[in-house]
């Protein structure tokens, strides 16, 4: 088998069953990561923290046995991972090794799925490209001239180029679900509170989710049922059962009623819509039948999330002074000093906008008029999609409004940057799960994601819907030219 035919073999579902069953070594998998990551992360800079002896330690840690037995992960640079590196790609968390695993990571462990290394992202998830980050940005594996989308580019980029078979991003405004369409890979964000946000370095507490990457539905469903689910150490987390993810996979889509968002995709290029047509035609070929819909204030999404994000962000990241958290700036100086010198020192620029902005729409005077304004639009959008989800049982919507864009092309102009979210932000703001699903390659030969959004707790259907889709498209499941 060629190296890029058993990179494709190996999905978490057939390395769980053949290593349980004994004919396949987990070592030997550490081995096939270790030469993976050597031949293609050269091109792509998707890993930020990689050390083949920590990956051991991972491995050797986690039972043979379990739904994710001796399965290798990436994990983006802000899950913690205890002794290990955990930076959120910033300066001011240079060096920084969490004293704890995060919930997903032990859970991950105690179903025998191992961490084989750290990804790169936008310094605290705050971005669209991968391109604010520290360490430098990564590349698009499907063409390496291109942005693998953000902020989760480098769990993204790590799955399309078969170095890993899933991996673990947040999605806060569309991290997760952006760069899977751009990557041509599953993307899913689950409902807020469905997955523990326990050692999840916070963005913005109201919208943060961590969500998977995978190859196929099979494994994102897989992966899901592991992490989901209460967790004492994070009070949000959700007391509603867990449901059997796999079990209705393969239902199909026959009787299912998919809603269609008056104002959303009409006004996208030629190319894009055409596609999205072709995909809801596909879904009426498998038994779906499409309903338009009508949510009058998502247009508003953007505009809010970006108000709430940045104002939960400027109070997240109070925390990090260079005295309770981060890097400290060194010289003889007073407190005021160190604050002042240690935040400048350790933030990149957009963490600093974003920080300046929250700070703004928080303020005594401006509070009513942004932060309050915005609240009580993202209630009017919660009702609208409720109300929604009285006739239809899911909701079809583009990804994002591009294919993958050039490095460097929006880096100068942030509003260009975030109007990349208009059709992610509106699922963070309600709360609801959401996946991006690969369904078409652009006449660049660029992947475009087909997004599916559900109401709360409704990960099943969404995951079988993403089931029926790749049934229907055959598309690479790895990166040309990996
Ligand atoms: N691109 C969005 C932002 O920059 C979303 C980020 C995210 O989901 N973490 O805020």
């Amino acid at each position: 088998m060629s190296d890029r035919a058993s990179a494709e073999a190996r999905s978490a579902e057939s390395i769980s069953r053949n290593v349980a069953g004994g004919s396949l070594r987990a070592e030997d998998l550490l081995d096939e990561v270790v030469s993976r990551i050597g031949a293609s992360d050269p091109k792509l800079g998707a890993f930020v923290h990689f050390d083949p002896t920590e990956a051991r330690g991972a491995l050797e840690r986690c039972p043979r046995e379990g739904k994710l037995a001796g399965v290798p992960f990436a994990a983006k640079d802000n899950i913690s991972t205890r002794g290990t590196l955990t930076t959120c790609a910033s300066r001011i968390l240079e060096g920084y090794r969490s004293p704890t695993d995060a919930t997903v990571i032990s859970r991950l462990a105690g179903a025998g799925a191992w961490v084989a290394g750290k990804t790169n992202l936008d310094e605290f998830a705050m971005g669209s490209s991968t391109e604010h980050s520290v360490f430098g940005p990564t590349s698009n594996p499907w063409d390496t001239s291109r942005v693998p989308g953000g902020s989760s580019g480098g769990s993204a980029a790590a799955v399309a180029a078969g170095i890993v078979p899933f991996a673990l991003g947040s999605d806060t405004g569309g991290s997760v679900r952006q760069p899977a369409s751009f990557c041509g890979v599953v993307g899913l964000k689950p409902t807020w509170g469905r997955v523990s946000r326990s050692g999840l370095v916070a963005f913005a507490s109201s919208l943060d989710q961590i969500g998977v990457f995978s190859r196929s539905a099979r494994d994102c469903a897989r992966v899901l049922g592991v992490i989901a689910g209460h967790d004492p150490l994070d009070s949000t987390s959700s007391l509603e059962a867990v449901p059997d993810y796999e079990e209705r996979l393969e239902q199909g889509l026959g009787g299912v009623r998919v809603g269609v968002v008056d104002g959303t995709w009409e006004s996208l290029d030629a190319e894009m819509r055409s596609s999205f047509e072709r995909s809801l035609g596909i879904l009426r070929s498998l038994g779906a039948t499409i309903d338009r819909v009508a949510l009058p204030s998502l247009g508003l999404s953007i505009a809010v999330y970006y108000i709430v994000a940045n104002a939960e962000a400027s109070a997240n990241l109070a925390r990090f002074d260079g005295i309770r958290y981060g890097r400290r700036a060194s010289g003889d100086l007073s407190l005021r000093e160190t604050w002042v010198r240690s935040r400048t020192e350790g933030f990149g620029d957009e963490v600093k906008r974003r920080i300046m902005l929250g700070t703004f729409a928080l303020s005594s005077g401006y509070y009513d008029a942004y932060y309050g304004r915005a609240q009580q639009v993202r209630a009017a959008i919660s009702a609208e999609f409720r109300r929604a989800f009285e006739d239809v049982d899911l909701i079809a919507m583009p990804t994002t409004p591009s294919v993958a864009f050039r490095k460097g092309e929006k880096l100068d102009d942030p509003l260009a940057m975030y109007l990349s979210d208009v059709f992610t932000a509106p699922a963070n703001l309600a709360g609801i799960p959401a996946i991006s699903v690969p369904a078409d390659v652009s006449a660049g030969g660029l992947p475009i994601g087909l997004q599916f959004l559900g109401p709360h707790f409704g990960e099943s259907l969404l995951l079988r819907a993403a089931r029926a889709m790749e049934s229907e498209v055959s598309l690479p499941r790895i990166a040309p030219g990996f």
